[in-house]
C-alpha cells in the first residue's frame, strides 16, 4: 500500500471457518487472510480445532512470510480462525498478535478481534482489581478474561458473549473458537463489517467479502449489527438479544472511502461504487477545467474514475505504485518519510507533461504525501494542480480501531483550507463535502458512523482520552 505514512490505518481483519468434514480449514483461512492482508500488514496467526484441541501459530509480517507448507500441513482441524493485525498503539510485538489461545476452566478458548473498546482502559482497571493478570495489551485478552467470569455463571459461551456484550463499549467485530463452536458476532452499532458465507456444507465468516471471494465461498448476507452467529456439528443459529434497529447503527463511514477493499461488498453497498460516487459527488461541487483526471492508487483511482465520468474530463494513470518497497511509516523522521514517497510512487510523465491535472486522494492526514505528490506532478511538466480529496476534512480522532496520529498533527486541525493549499503547493485544494456523505452509500442498509469528520461520537469519548 502506497503511502501509508500519511494514511489512517484500520486495526484488523479477522475470518473463520467451519467445515465438519475438515478439508483444509488452516489453507482456507490462510487464503481468506492474504485476501484480507491490506487491514492489517505487522502480524497473523491462524488457530484451528481439531476434534477439541485447538493449536495455532503466529508471526510477525504478510501472511506469506509468516506461513508456509509446512505451517499449514501442521495445522489440521474442523474449524479454523484468523487474523491480520495493524496496532493501535506502539507495541507491535509478537505476543499481541492474535488469535489469542487460552486455557480456562472450560477449556480452551481462541478469539481474534477487529476493532476497539472505547472503554477497555476502564474494564482493564476492574479486571486488574480483582486480581487479573494480562500478557498483551489486546482488547481480545480483556473480553477474554470478562467471557471466562461470565461463563462460570452462563450455560454456554455463546450466552456468555451475549451477556457480556452489554458491559463493552466501542467497535468489535470478534471471530471466536470453542472446542465445539465456531461464534462470531458483532457489536450493537455495527462499527466494523463482518459478513457470512458459504461452501458447500461449509460457513465461512470474515471481515469483508473479498474474502469469501477469494475462497470460492458464496457470500449469504452480514451479520448483523449486534447478533451472534453460532456454527457447530447441528449446524448453524444466531442469538439477536443485542440486534438493534438498523438505522441506529453506526458503521465506520471511512470502510467505503479508504479501509475496506474495492471489491468488497458491505451491507449490500459496494465499496467500488461508493468511490465513484465519492468522485462523481466532488466533480458537481467541485468543478475545475483540466485536461486529465488522475487517482492516487489504490483508493483514489476509483474516485478518479468517477470525477471523470461525470465530468467528462478524460481519466488517465499518471501515478504508478512500486509494491515492493517497505512500509513508510516505520522510519523515523519527517524528512525520510518525504523521499520514501518517491521511493513507492512514480509519475507517468509522458501522460502529465503540459497537462492541467485533476488529482484525486482518499484523504490526507498529515499531508506530507499531497504535497511531495504535487511537486513531483510539477516537475513531471504539469501545468496546472489541482488536488480533490474524497472525503471530508478529518478533524477528530477516532476510538474504534483506526490507527490515528494525535490531534495537533492533524493537517486539517492545524491550518485553514488556503493554508492547505499552499503548504501543499496545489493551484486548488476541495474536500469532499461532508453533508453529502449519505449520498455515496445509497444502497447503505443501515446507519453509518461520521464522527472524525463530524465529531459526533456513537459512544462517549473516555475521560483519559480527552485528558
Ligand atoms: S470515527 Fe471515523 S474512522 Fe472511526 S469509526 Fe467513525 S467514521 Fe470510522
Amino acid at each position: 500500500m502506497p503511502h501509508e505514512e500519511d494514511k489512517l490505518r484500520d486495526a484488523c481483519g479477522i475470518f473463520g471457518i467451519y467445515d465438519k468434514d475438515g478439508y483444509d480449514v488452516a489453507r482456507m483461512t490462510y487464503a481468506g487472510l492474504f485476501a484480507l492482508q491490506h487491514r492489517g500488514q505487522e502480524s497473523c496467526g491462524i488457530a484451528v480445532n481439531d476434534n477439541r484441541k485447538i493449536t495455532h501459530h503466529r508471526g510477525l509480517g504478510h501472511v506469506g512470510d509468516v506461513f508456509n507448507d509446512t505451517e499449514l500441513d501442521s495445522l489440521k482441524g474442523q474449524m479454523a480462525i484468523g487474523h491480520v493485525r495493524y496496532s493501535t498503539c506502539d507495541d507491535k510485538g509478537l505476543h499481541n498478535a492474535q488469535p489469542l489461545v487460552s486455557m480456562y476452566i472450560k477449556g480452551q478458548l481462541a478469539i481474534a478481534h477487529n476493532g476497539k473498546l472505547s472503554n477497555y482502559v476502564a474494564l482493564k482497571k476492574q479486571l486488574e482489581l480483582s486480581g487479573a493478570i494480562f500478557q498483551t495489551i489486546t482488547d481480545a485478552e480483556i473480553m477474554l478474561h470478562i467471557l471466562a467470569r461470565e461463563r462460570m455463571i452462563t450455560g454456554r459461551a455463546e450466552t456468555a458473549l451475549a451477556s457480556i456484550m452489554k458491559k463493552l463499549e466501542g467497535a468489535y467485530s470478534i471471530v471466536m473458537m470453542t472446542p465445539q463452536k465456531l461464534i462470531a458476532c458483532r457489536d450493537p452499532l455495527g462499527m466494523r463489517p463482518l459478513c457470512l458465507g458459504k461452501m458447500n456444507n461449509t460457513y465461512v465468516i470474515a471481515s469483508e467479502s473479498c474474502a469469501l471471494d477469494t475462497i470460492n465461498a458464496t457470500y449469504i448476507r452480514d451479520v448483523d449489527p449486534g447478533e451472534i452467529i453460532i456454527v457447530d456439528k447441528n449446524g448453524l443459529r444466531t442469538i439477536r438479544d443485542n440486534v438493534i434497529d438498523r438505522n441506529d447503527a453506526r458503521l465506520c463511514i471511512f470502510e467505503f472511502i479508504y479501509f475496506a477493499r474495492s471489491d468488497s461488498v458491505i451491507e449490500n453497498m459496494s465499496v467500488h461504487e461508493a468511490r465513484k460516487n465519492t468522485g462523481a459527488i466532488l466533480a458537481e461541487v467541485a468543478p475545475v477545467d483540466a485536461d486529465m483526471v488522475i487517482g492516487v492508487p489504490d483508493s483514489g483511482i476509483d474516485a478518479a474514475i468517477g470525477y471523470a465520468t461525470r465530468s467528462g474530463i478524460p481519466y488517465g494513470k499518471g501515478l504508478v505504485i512500486n509494491r515492493y518497497v517497505g512500509r513508510t511509516f516505520i522510519r523515523a523522521t519527517q524528512s525520510e518519510r518525504v523521499s520514501a514517497v518517491q521511493l513507492k510512487i512514480n509519475v507517468l510523465k509522458e501522460t502529465i507533461q503540459g497537462k492541467r491535472i485533476i488529482m484525486i486522494d482518499d484523504s490526507i492526514v498529515r499531508g506530507t504525501t499531497s504535497a511531495n505528490l504535487v511537486a513531483m506532478l510539477r516537475d513531471a511538466g504539469a501545468k496546472e494542480v489541482h488536488m480533490r480529496i474524497s472525503s471530508p476534512m478529518f478533524l477528530n480522532p477516532c476510538y474504534y480501531g483506526i490507527d490515528i496520529p494525535s490531534s495537533d498533527e492533524l493537517f486539517a486541525r492545524k491550518y485553514s483550507r488556503e493554508e492547505m493549499r499552499d503548504i501543499i503547493g496545489a493551484d486548488s485544494l476541495e474536500f469532499f463535502p461532508v453533508e453529502r456523505l449519505k449520498d455515496i452509500v445509497p444502497q447503505l442498509d443501515c446507519g453509518y458512523c461520521d464522527a472524525c469528520f463530524t465529531g459526533n461520537y456513537p459512544w462517549r469519548v473516555p475521560e483519559e482520552y480527552c485528558e
